[in-house]
């Protein structure tokens, strides 16, 4: 891994972000736990989302679907037969790789000429491997017991697409957005949170009238996009990549993904498809239901066409945290400068939006620092931190991307007014108490 990847990984375990699942039992690869500030990084990378494509629009309705749904779903949407990747094994040290994601792998390679990378030794021809978690529902084990994990949450929109549509009254174009867990038996899971084999989609379904759906996949693309800048990642770290024709998805028109430019290089943040109405038409023939959508000005039934916005929470995580990461020199209270580490996250997605620092444990201060703790969480998720020196709680905040500090200090019992220092600049400013829900509102909300 890079030194900036191991940067990531170290602060996120230390710092209580993210780190092994069931580490005291040495860890399951591939499974990472959210600790408390990595459950509200990722609770706002949910709530951005929501706020952008459900509340702030008239024209998309939410859901959430069960994870474990009738297994026809997934023999209609093609996953039973499709969902799998190329599994090759190496004859000697009897490594698994995924053969696409091997150094030497590219469109039109034989497999026969690729080789271990670990050992060098030769590699089965590939095994097309299923993806999908499969399980028994019910005390029995047997076949026809099994059920499976969802791998997307798309499917769940699709199933339950008819019924949504019609008691929100809904018309078309319209979506349904849906966040979830999502799970896939990955060949090679890796990359820190980047692939996993339990991760949340933030995915919405776009339902539109046949042949308009290239013109909605441009919009719904372009908006993912911007969706990224106003969250503050870097323009030149982004970029959009078309797929070729034989990279599409069994269910794909036309697909395009937004990729980041991580430490491990350029890769899928989100990907954008136009599904077409295979997915519909499929359900309609397997559940025998009609799935037509009856268009009241043309005076017609047809089936829709879908436009897919699918990113994942996890990876979308990843690349906030890696966009944010610099360490820098700052000038020193006591003169010279010294190196702080700091996560310049933005403000709708850092896990604390305000720290209280009183100057000291003194007990003349701290009810005052509690008063206006209990003002500044009763709107915005706030740390209290009374440890160490100011500097060290700056650099503790700083590393954690809160933000804004605000020091009670002696003065503060006799001016009612504290010190709220801005993460970025480091500048200060007196505020009086009275003002200070509104001033911090102004630059946070
Ligand atoms: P890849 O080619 O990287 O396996 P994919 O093209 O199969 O990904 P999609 O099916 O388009 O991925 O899934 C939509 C989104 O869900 C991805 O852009 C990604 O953000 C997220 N995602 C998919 N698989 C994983 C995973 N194993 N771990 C974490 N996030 C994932």
């Amino acid at each position: 891994m890079s030194d900036l990847m191991d940067a990531i990984t170290g602060l996120a375990k230390r710092r209580g972000i993210v780190f092994p699942s069931s580490e005291i039992y040495g860890g399951l690869r591939s499974s990472w736990d959210y600790g408390p500030l990595g459950v509200e990084i990722k609770n706002n990378i949910k709530r951005s989302w929501w706020r952008a494509l459900v509340q702030g629009r008239d024209d998309i309705v939410g859901l959430d679907a069960a994870i474990i749904m009738s297994p026809r779903v997934w023999e209609a949407s093609g996953h039973v037969d499709s969902f799998a990747d190329p599994l090759v094994e190496c004859h000697d040290c009897h490594r698994r790789y995924r053969e696409d994601h091997l150094p030497d792998w590219a469109p039109g390679v034989a497999a026969a000429t690729l080789r271990c990378p670990e050992c060098g030794g030769r590699l089965t021809d590939p095994k097309r491997f299923n993806l999908m978690f499969k399980t028994h529902m019910g005390p029995v084990e047997e076949d026809a017991a099994a059920v499976y994990l969802r791998p997307e949450t798309a499917q769940g929109v699709f199933a339950d697409y008819r019924t949504v549509q019609q008691s929100s009254r809904m018309k078309i174009p319209f979506g349904i957005a849906q966040i979830g867990k999502s799970f896939r038996n990955e060949i090679t899971p890796g990359n820190f949170i980047f692939r996993t084999r339990e991760f949340e989609q933030m995915e919405m379904e776009y339902f539109v009238e046949p042949g308009t759906d290239e013109k909605w996949f441009e919009y719904w693309v372009e908006e993912r996009l911007r969706w990224y800048l106003d969250l503050g990642i870097r323009e030149e770290k982004l970029r959009l990549r078309p797929h070729e024709p034989d990279e599409l998805a069994h269910y794909a028109k036309a697909a395009t993904d937004v990729e980041y430019e991580f430490p491990f290089g350029w890769s899928e943040l989100e990907g954008i498809a136009n599904r077409t109405d295979f997915d519909l038409r499929r359900h309609q023939e397997f559940s025998g239901e009609d799935l037509t959508y009856f268009d009241q000005e043309g005076d017609r039934r047809y089936l829709p066409f879908v436009v897919e916005p699918s990113g994942g929470v996890d990876r979308a995580m990843l690349a906030f945290l890696v966009d944010a990461y610099r360490v820098e020199e700052a000038p020193k209270a006591s003169g010279g400068t010294e190196r702080r580490t700091v996560l310049g996250l933005h403000r709708d997605i850092a896990p604390m939006k305000v720290a209280v620092l009183p100057l000291s444990r003194n007990e003349a201060l701290v009810p005052e620092a509690r008063r206006v703790f209990d003002l500044v969480k009763a709107r915005w998720m706030s740390d209290y931190d009374d440890a160490g020196s100011i500097g060290r709680r700056y650099r503790r905040q700083d590393e954690v991307g809160t933000p804004f500090c605000v020091t009670v200090d002696f003065e503060s019992l006799e001016d009612h007014a504290v010190t709220v220092r801005e993460r970025d600049t480091m500048t200060q400013e007196r505020v009086p108490i009275a003002q200070l829900a509104r001033r911090l509102e102004e630059r946070l909300n």
